[in-house]
């Protein structure tokens, strides 16, 4: 099983960073979190967020957040669309249920033939 983050967005915060206090560094990341087997691939509604300069090169973790950050932050989540939460079937599931079918058909038959 993979699992991983696929970026979904990402905005410029127009804030001073906490750590270099340049005002052109920081940068807000959307993720969504899609969960790839052999089987299928799964789009989860769960939703990631992180908060970095590029200037200096650090996280923003939220314990250092303002309050000016969180209502960008809010702002920005609720101006969010993030992929539809599916899963899709891959190949090798649609190769194993047509043989699960076709076994399924077959044993049905045989009774209804021996039945005759
Ligand atoms: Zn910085």
């Amino acid at each position: 099983m993979k699992d991983h983050f696929i970026q979904i967005k990402e905005v410029p915060i127009k804030n001073n960073c906490p750590i270099c206090y340049n005002n052109d560094g920081l940068f807000l990341t959307f993720k969504q979190r899609i969960i790839h087997t052999d089987l299928y691939k799964h789009i989860t509604s769960e939703i990631s967020h992180d908060l970095k300069c590029k200037t200096c090169n650090s996280a923003i973790y939220p314990v250092q957040w303002t309050d000016e950050f969180e209502q960008v932050f809010e702002y920005h989540k609720k101006a969010l669309t993030p992929y539809k939460s599916s899963v899709k079937l891959k190949r090798a599931s649609w190769i194993l249920l047509t043989a699960l079918l076709l076994v399924i058909v077959s044993i049905l038959t045989l009774t209804i033939y021996h039945r005759l």
